[in-house]
């Protein structure tokens, strides 16, 4: 190798001897390094190629001329679910599996690793591009979805579905706290891709779909459709600020995992008249379903949610349509947090003693809830209100997690008028209950 000259890769003039130590070191770290030791006649399969007609190699060939190893992300400084169970072996195994749709396990993981933390919530740090992803790349998912969601096993366990409201006791809060109750789910179009891969044209597909089984919508639930494309800046805005419609995209969540291409192609808001019963279209799950009010009624903002989302099931299932579900993970969305039953209850509440008190983030994991700042998933809280909501969705049911939500409030509210007295309060205990039944094989 001695007697080989050493081109300079720009020009193919012999480097002088006394360049060449330091420009050999820096075309190591370049881009160029491939070419340069393919040049100096160091094989390998990456440089073998490079030597090549790159034309005849397919994408999957192209992608295999490297190891897993030499792929795997660098995850040391990372804070989330995927950063804390992907492993090199894992990695290996799945790297150049696809789903169907043609959806990669790196596209999957793409937002975890572009978002090392989140400054209000632990995020997963990964998403599904298809009701498949959960299948094909189990093993990353099943150890993430069992982090996230309190120990549920999805190999083992089936998941609960119960949404009889009637069912709900103390639902009614203490309005000198509590400002507005709010009850949310996600449901996907089985056949469709989610948001993270979807095509223009299956996005256009699931606005249509679900445009059109809304319109079948009677009663107090009846409203209409307003599509993004058509408001102006200004109504937009006005529904943000209201609460009523899902920010911008903005959120390194949303865009590193794709969901924002073609904003705002296909995405809208129907409400009915009241805008007490609302679905979101192509944010981040092809639907959202919410049902909310201002003040504490939390029964009846479920009792409205529960039969809004049965009518809008049936409409869809009317037309040829269903929902994706299987028993073990219940309904698939785009974010394993939100597997399940998809259900996040929250309220906005009013809590200026015990929200500076040290306790309050051990008593908020006890109960099993989740804070968040009145303008959403990534806004700091502003003064003592918080958007408090059930943490877990999966492997308990949507009447458990409301009931979850109301009696974990009602403590919070209990705490704060203890406070307010001068009195002292406890941290209740850890709440690890999962309703959940053996899976039968
Ligand atoms: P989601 O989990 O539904 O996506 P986000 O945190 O992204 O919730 O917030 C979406 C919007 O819903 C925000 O404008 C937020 O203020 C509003 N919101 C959430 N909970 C409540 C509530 N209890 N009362 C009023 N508005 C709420
Ligand atoms: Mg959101």
């Amino acid at each position: 190798q001695s007697d080989w000259p050493v081109l300079c890769i720009q020009c193919n003039v012999p480097l002088p001897a006394m360049a060449m130590a330091s420009s050999f070191t820096k075309m190591l770290t370049g881009r160029n390094t491939a070419v340069l030791l393919a040049s100096l006649g160091v094989g390998g399969a990456a440089t073998s190629y490079l030597m090549s007609d790159s034309s005849t190699l397919s994408a999957e060939e192209r992608r295999k001329l490297y190891p897993p190893s030499s792929d795997f992300p660098d995850l040391r400084k990372h804070n989330n679910c995927m950063a804390s169970s992907l492993t090199p072996a894992i990695y290996s195994k799945l790297r150049d599996k696809l789903t169907p749709n043609n959806w990669s396990l790196d596209q999957c993981i793409q937002t975890g690793v572009d978002n090392p933390g989140h400054p209000f919530i632990k995020t997963v740090g990964m998403v599904a591009g298809d009701e498949e992803t959960y299948e094909v790349f189990s093993e990353i998912f099943n150890p993430v979805i069992k982090d996230r969601h309190n120990g549920y096993d999805p190999c083992t366990m089936k998941h609960p579905t119960d949404l009889d409201a009637s069912k709900i006791t103390s639902g009614m809060f203490d309005e000198n706290y509590v400002l507005s109750s709010r009850v949310r789910t996600g449901r996907s179009i089985r056949g469709l891709s989610l948001p993270p891969a979807c095509s223009r044209a299956e996005r256009r597909e699931v606005e249509r779909v679900v445009v059109q089984a809304l319109s079948g919508l009677t009663g107090d639930l009846s409203g209409r459709y307003y599509s993004l494309g058509e408001m102006t800046e200004k109504e937009q805005q006005r529904l943000i600020d209201d609460h009523f419609l899902f920010d911008k995209p903005v959120s390194p969540l949303l865009t590193c995992a794709g969901m924002a291409r073609d904003w705002p192609d296909a995405r809208g808001i129907w409400h009915n008249n009241e805008k007490t019963f609302l679905i979101w279209i192509n944010e981040e799950d092809h639907t959202r379903v919410i049902s909310m009010e201002k003040g504490g009624n939390m029964k009846r903002v479920f009792e409205r949610f529960c039969r809004g989302l049965k009518q809008v099931e049936h409409l869809i299932q009317e037309r040829g349509w269903e929902f994706m579900w299987n028993e073990r993970l219940g309904y698939i969305l785009t974010c394993p947090s939100n597997l399940g039953t998809g259900l996040r209850a929250g309220v906005h509440v009013r809590l200026p003693k015990l929200s500076k008190d040290p306790r309050f983030s051990k008593i908020l994991e006890n109960l099993r809830l989740q804070k968040r700042g009145t303008g959403g998933v990534d806004t700091a809280a502003v003064g003592d209100t918080f958007d408090i909501s059930n943490n877990d969705r999966l492997g308990k049911s949507e009447v458990e997690l409301v009931q979850l939500l109301i009696d974990g409030v009602n403590h919070l509210i209990d705490c704060e008028k203890r406070l307010e007295k001068g009195q002292d309060i406890k941290s209740p205990p850890l709440h690890r209950k999962l309703n959940v039944l053996p899976l039968q094989k």
